[in-house]
């Protein structure tokens, strides 16, 4: 029998906050009154998080796990999750309660009026660290600004997808998942809710400063090739400039003869190009990592055990 709703958690370390998730999240289901599964995937945690999934995938029949073989990261897990999820919709969520199971029902409702996609948008980042909230805010900017697609500010991966979208999902090829992006891509009718984001109900954030920047670059490396092509210009507008310099020294020259030889100048225009050619290549070397990886054809994530 297919559910009507399945909820798909990632878990990564997550022990002590699982009991007051199923809390809140039956709750919530209860409310709904449909059919539902609640399908968590253990992303290769490293604490107690494994053996009390396994707890509740015996005590409730409603509760599916999916283990895989090691730690994956959150855009894999959740992938996984998609894939093994049944219900006629499907709804990602983060266990950690920063997403308020509450707006499942707004979602619902919005899908039930025809919506395809309905994504929750924070309006309220407040708990979130001012670093971390300039720090996105200038990641959507610069990825809308770069790349064919634009992905919604402060959307995150809590929404509701329909079954057709989950399945338009599934035959993505690619390797390297930037859910975000690709959710955005996919399209569909969408709805909008709005939300304020909670802070953590216990635990870490396993995304520090570094993770993010690569999870960033990821994005948009993902989605836009303009990285790629601003070199064209970059070359143009530096040829331009070296040639009207070079101009100029010449009728220097020719109107007052040789002067003292700018060493400095000299110096200082070969240390920037090199450093502009090493940034070219360093771009380049990003995609071609890219390339590489997807071309290796791996699977996404693996399975080890299912409760
Ligand atoms: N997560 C995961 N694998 C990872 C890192 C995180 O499955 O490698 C899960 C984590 O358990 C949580 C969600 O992804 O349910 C969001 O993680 P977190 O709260 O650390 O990120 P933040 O909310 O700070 O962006
Ligand atoms: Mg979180």
């Amino acid at each position: 029998m297919q559910p009507f709703i399945s909820i798909v958690a990632p878990c990564y370390n997550e022990e002590d906050v699982i009991d007051i998730f199923l809390e809140k999240i039956f709750a919530v289901l209860k409310k709904l009154d449909r059919s539902y599964e609640i399908v968590f995937v253990n992303d290769g945690s490293r604490d107690n998080t494994l053996e009390i999934l396994k707890q509740k995938a015996k005590e409730y029949d409603a509760v599916r796990v999916i283990s895989l073989s090691r730690n994956f990261g959150k855009e894999a897990a959740l992938s996984a999750g998609l894939d093994m999820a049944h219900g006629e919709v499907v709804v990602p969520i983060d266990v950690d309660l920063q997403d308020p199971p509450e707006l499942i029902l707004d979602f619902v409702k919005k899908y039930e009026e025809g919506y395809d996609v309905v994504v929750g948008k924070r309006v309220d980042r407040t708990t979130d660290s001012a670093a971390k909230r300039v720090s996105a805010e200038t990641f959507y900017k610069l990825h809308n600004k770069i790349s064919d697609i634009e992905i919604p500010h402060n959307v995150g991966d809590y929404r509701l997808m329909s079954r057709r979208v989950v399945e338009e999902l599934k035959k993505l090829p690619e390797t390297q998942r930037f859910m975000k992006g690709i959710f955005a891509w996919l399209g569909f009718k969408t709805a909008v809710v709005e939300y304020k984001r909670e802070s953590r109900a216990a635990g870490e954030t396993s995304f520090n400063g570094w993770k993010l920047w690569n999870f960033a670059l990821d994005g948009i490396t993902s989605f836009s090739t303009a990285p790629l092509r601003v070199w064209l210009y970059v070359g143009i507008v530096l040829a331009a400039i070296s040639f009207l310099y070079g101009s100029w020294i010449i009728l220097k020259t020719l109107i007052f003869g040789v002067d003292a030889p700018g060493y400095a100048s000299m110096i200082t225009v070969v240390l920037f190009l090199g450093g502009i050619q090493l940034m070219g290549i360093g771009i380049l070397g990003e995609y071609i990592g890219r390339i590489y990886l997807e071309s290796k054809n791996r699977p996404v994530y693996i399975i080890e055990d299912e409760y």
